[in-house]
């Protein structure tokens, strides 16, 4: 079914945003056998048309139709590969992030024997991290392989999808990191909620920050998974049709962090035009992307991460998945393995190069991997798309 009316306003005023077509739903490596055996079978029914529309009103983003959630769900449970911090596979940026904001949130002077939940927990880390500074009742649940790590190091997490009936206890923080974006009916499970808070529970929620995108004409977050891109009027509009408010709004970079609680709303948020301005940006980035190709098309092409991000860039930045040389990534677990579309195995970083070639950052990450690619000089020239595209020159 399409959607014309806005999931967050409410209101029919939508127009046409971005395209794609097939699109892949894999957006993650896979082994060679499973590619085979999918290639074998209904190959097509993993790719589908990505469309977007966006609120005229508040500027929200979403996908015109919802995608197919079997294939979502397959996946998850099969093939969902991210790298684990409790596993020390990678720094944690992002999360150390959150944990630093949530620290700042608490205070010193915060009761050690608060509850916490934390839906779609993955691997525990943040969970983790709550224990270590003296929380006791921290609980989560995730449906992919992530919760076998995080209860592997003690910690009280099911392997199993968030199911609000299955839980027993109120807390008195609810985080939701990276989840809420992903939800076909966000509004449903914001409501649901209300079975397992007490009057003074706080939900803390973290999805990719729609204004930062949006100003800097950046389209790495879309995807079959992303239903939704928030702004923070958007997210209030949403919020409006709940029980709760807005008590709190930080941006930090590519994310927005939330806080609601009962009955409590800070200052209302004024609408700043987004879309406007992402039509313009998007296409400057797209024709610098394309000057860039040019002048670099006698050289080797090397892409440096293997995720979503990757697919992104060649489906949504128009890249020719043609030019590409190789793909490296840092993630062990990626190594050797294909994306379902691009038949190029996922090489390990220190691969003989010559460093005489482009490589291209597809990694959020993109600070961390520009110092690995110049410490083991695996290229002399760097194109970053995140947070801007860019085109950096080493000596
Ligand atoms: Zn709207």
């Amino acid at each position: 079914m399409k959607k014309h009316t806005c999931p967050c306003c409410k209101k029919n005023k939508t127009s046409k945003f971005l395209v794609s077509k097939k699109f892949p739903y894999f957006t993650t490596p896979i082994k060679d056998i499973s590619k085979k055996k999918i290639k074998k079978k209904n190959y097509l029914k993993y790719f589908d048309d990505l469309k977007y529309s966006f609120c005229k009103i508040c500027d929200h983003v979403f996908l015109i139709k919802s995608p197919n959630f079997k294939i979502i769900d397959e996946l998850y449970k099969k093939f969902y590969s991210y790298p684990s911090a409790m596993s020390g596979d990678f720094l944690p940026t992002r999360d150390d992030a959150f944990l630093n904001f949530l620290k700042k949130y608490l205070g010193k002077n915060k009761k050690k024997d608060c509850s916490f939940f934390e839906i779609g927990c993955y691997d525990g880390y943040i969970l983790y991290q709550l224990k270590k500074q003296g929380f006791k009742n921290v609980a989560g649940c995730d449906p992919s392989v992530g919760a076998r790590i995080a209860i592997r190091h003690g910690l009280n997490v099911k392997n199993e999808f968030f199911n609000v009936s299955k839980i027993k206890n109120k807390y008195d923080f609810i985080i939701a990191r990276h989840l809420v974006e992903h939800l076909d009916n966000p509004l449903q499970f914001l409501k649901s909620l209300e079975n397992i808070i007490n009057e003074n529970t706080k939900i803390i929620i973290e999805v990719p920050n729609g204004e930062f995108y949006l100003k800097k004409g950046l389209v790495e977050v879309f995807s079959h998974q992303h239903i939704h891109l928030f702004n923070k009027f958007s997210m209030q509009s949403l919020v409006k049709d709940t029980n709760f408010g807005i008590e709190k709004i930080k941006q930090e970079g590519a994310n927005i962090y939330f806080i609601l609680s009962k009955k409590k709303e800070i200052n209302k948020i004024k609408k700043i035009p987004l879309v406007k301005r992402f039509l313009k940006k998007y296409h400057h980035n797209l024709k610098k992307i394309k000057l860039i190709l040019k002048f670099y098309k006698d050289k080797q092409i090397i892409f440096y991460g293997a995720g979503g991000f990757c697919c992104a860039a060649i489906h949504l930045y128009k890249i020719d998945k043609k030019i590409i040389h190789r793909i490296l990534d840092s993630d062990k677990n990626k190594i050797n393995k294909e994306f379902l579309h691009i038949d190029k195995k996922i090489q390990r970083n220190n691969i003989n190069l010559n460093s005489d070639n482009l490589a291209i950052i597809t990694s959020y990450y993109t600070d961390d991997i520009l110092k690995l690619i110049k410490k083991k000089n695996i290229s002399k020239n760097i194109m970053l798309i995140h947070p801007e595209i860019k085109l950096k020159r080493l000596k």
